[in-house]
């Protein structure tokens, strides 16, 4: 039994029996799109205060992007040429569910792919550019995300470009089993053909890059950035643990504690990462 008290009159309510029960609870009438959490300090922010380039007002967090948003942060305005699409996404296990998948992610990010692949110049300079979408399928990589990345690669081969590559990834797409994981040898082999060639391959890691494309062509760039506080790692904290046995370090999986423990280059703030990159490009025999 409840009791609220109102000066001398006292209302008893049984907590088993609704007040209302005719009527459920209303929600306060506020749109989802005008707040957003920030994963990081937990913080409600208003939308309109994360700017352009999505970045938590509290603590600094970036927060994570579309590849459309990205390529408007990076890319010189209406220099980027869209290149490999079209591949059509085969479902070669007949996985339940798959395709409806593919189609409903399709049309939620209008993207035919969890990359987005093509040339664009950075500060009047061409490169080879590829950015993955956590918004579709958690990025995940299947066959055609690496057929897409290997392209690009083959191309600023051909071309003598270098090549940008924003990563973020799940891993290795489950649904395409075995064929997704070819992926990772594949696409290794077009870098080290790249590389052979003497060019420069430039990666940014962003939240979350893990898995398969951490174990490969992620962590193969000639220098490799990382955005403030992304997870980066290849298994889970839980999977590590019961596999070593041993209780691993709070943040272990940080873009921070991989800087210092030398698994990145740099962390650059997403503000800064247009004319970071620009003066990379340019060091590197950029054109
Ligand atoms: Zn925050």
């Amino acid at each position: 039994m409840a009791l609220f008290g109102r000066k001398d009159k006292y209302i008893r309510i049984n907590p088993n029996r609704s007040l209302r029960s005719d009527r459920k609870p209303e929600a306060p009438n506020v749109p989802d799109e005008l707040f957003a959490k920030c994963p990081a300090c937990k913080h409600m922010i208003y939308v309109n205060d994360l700017g352009t380039q999505k970045i938590c007002p509290e603590c600094g967090y970036s927060f994570r992007i579309t590849a459309k948003e990205r390529l408007s942060l990076i890319a010189d305005e209406g220099s980027f040429e869209e290149l490999f699409t079209g591949i059509e996404t085969k479902d070669p296990l007949n996985f339940p569910g798959y395709a409806e998948k593919i189609q409903a992610a399709k049309e939620k990010t209008g993207l035919d792919e969890a990359v987005l692949t093509g040339k664009a110049t950075i500060k009047g300079q061409t490169v080879a550019l590829g950015i993955m979408d956590s918004h579709f399928i958690m990025a995940s990589m299947g066959t055609v995300v690496g057929e897409k990345i290997t392209r690009l690669f083959e191309l600023a081969t051909k071309e003598k470009l270098p090549v940008v590559l924003f990563t973020a990834s799940g891993g290795a797409r489950m649904q395409e089993g075995i064929m997704s994981l070819m992926q990772m040898a594949k696409i290794s082999a077009a870098v080290k053909r790249h590389s052979n060639a003497g060019l420069f391959y430039l990666t940014v890691l962003t939240d979350p890059t893990t898995g398969g494309v951490t174990a490969s062509f992620a962590m193969e760039g000639d220098i490799i950035i990382a955005e403030p506080q992304a997870l980066i790692g290849f298994a889970g904290r839980r999977v590590i643990e019961t596999t070593v046995r041993e209780v691993l370090p709070e943040g272990f999986q940080k873009a921070e504690f991989l800087l210092e423990h030398g698994f990145v280059d740099a962390i650059v703030p997403r503000g800064d990462l247009r004319d970071k990159i620009a003066l990379l490009v340019s060091f590197h025999g950029g054109a």
